[in-house]
């Protein structure tokens, strides 16, 4: 049997249906509607889950094979309320008013397209869930809210890594973020600055001693902001830290916390202040070994799409972080969409059809 071929016109037609619709984090209910009626053809049964992921169950056809998992997020990182299209013969992309929305809905259509060239070309293939989620750009709210035991796949691929079609995630940082409230004691500055205590100086002593920026291959550490003080002749009695580390490596990450944290505790005695913080685990980092199922079937679809699997480390979070330490085994894949982010952005026609045609592959599981 030739192999299901996307319809590179009906691929177009989904993928400006999606970016038409305004869908920033509260408004994913509109994809919702679009991708419903698209995928009607295919009788996915489609269901809601409680934070409002929508997830779609389609059967398999004339086979035994376990199911696998899609997934692509309905949100974009801003409002593209008042968007205009340039569509040209390279690709699709926007006036520069506002961000286009390929990322992720490029992946969104490439699933539909998927499934619909799947399904037309009567094709065997086994049951693929398909999970759409909200609120991955304002902090994977759907991911982390996600229940794996409401699908059947325990192994997934994420179309949302901003490279190449054909890269490969097989490893990316997890992240703590730290909020720390310095408390000193006010006095007057030009009275009796004996009586007061510092709460920027033991800030200022604490970050000295903490070490910052690149710790190692893959450990990075930052204050992001500060803030504090009341007025120019007040010894400050407050001072607030936000600070982020991310590394490949979660013992590192532990490490980097516990010394940052050391810091603030000895500046705060050294002062005879106080400080209170916050430690909050945002994603635990991965690593995907060469055997891992879902990186092995990953390349293998990428193959098959005559494309050459790239395996790439990355810096940013995705949904497959929170898929993954929810014991699900899952690898992002890259979607082809190029400055993400920012009004400049743009989604290839080639790397589109080159998307679909990997996840054709995925689904018939090459
Ligand atoms: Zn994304």
């Amino acid at each position: 049997m030739s192999n299901p071929e996307p319809s590179t016109e009906r691929l177009l037609e989904t993928f400006l249906a999606l970016l038409r619709v305004d869908s920033y984090f509260g408004d994913e209910d509109r994809v919702v509607a679009v991708l419903t009626e698209l995928l009607e053809p295919a009788e996915v049964d489609f269901k809601r889950d409680a934070i409002g992921n929508l997830i779609g169950m389609w059967p398999d056809r004339e086979s035994d094979a376990a199911p696998i998992m899609l997934n692509a997020h309905m949100d974009t990182v801003q409002s593209t309320a008042g968007l205009k299209l340039v569509v040209d013969e390279e690709g699709v992309g926007t006036d520069g008013s506002t961000i286009l929305g390929a990322d992720n809905k490029a992946g969104v259509a490439a699933i539909v397209e998927a499934v619909l060239a799947v399904e037309g070309s009567g094709a065997a293939h086994g049951p693929v869930d398909l999970v759409f989620t909200i609120g991955e750009d304002v902090g994977h709210v759907g991911s982390k809210a996600f229940a794996p035991e409401s699908i059947a796949a325990t192994v997934g691929f994420v179309l949302d890594a901003g490279s190449p079609v054909g890269d490969v995630v097989t490893e990316a940082p997890g992240t703590r973020r730290l909020q720390a409230d310095f408390h000193g004691r006010a006095a007057h500055a030009g009275i009796e600055p004996e009586a007061g205590v510092s709460a920027i100086s033991i800030m200022s002593r604490a970050i000295a001693n903490m070490p910052l920026g690149r710790i190692d291959a893959g450990t990075v550490a930052n204050i992001g902001t500060i803030t504090g003080g009341q007025a120019l002749n007040i010894v400050a009695p407050y001072a607030r830290l936000e600070a982020q580390a991310r590394s490949l490596s979660e013992e590192r990450l532990d490490a980097q916390m516990a010394v940052m944290c050391a810091a603030m505790n000895e500046a705060a005695e050294h002062y005879a202040g106080s400080v209170d913080y916050a430690v909050e685990p945002f994603v635990r980092a991965y690593q995907l070994g060469d055997d891992d199922p879902a990186l092995v079937r990953a390349e293998a679809a990428i193959r098959a799409a005559g494309l050459t699997p790239n395996r790439i480390s990355t810096g940013g979070g995705s949904d497959a972080h929170e898929f993954n330490a929810k014991g699900m085994n899952t690898v992002c894949m890259g979607a082809g969409y190029r400055d993400a982010h920012a009004v400049t952005e743009f989604m290839p026609h080639d790397e589109l059809r080159r998307l679909t045609e990997v996840t054709i592959q995925l689904v018939l599981g090459a």
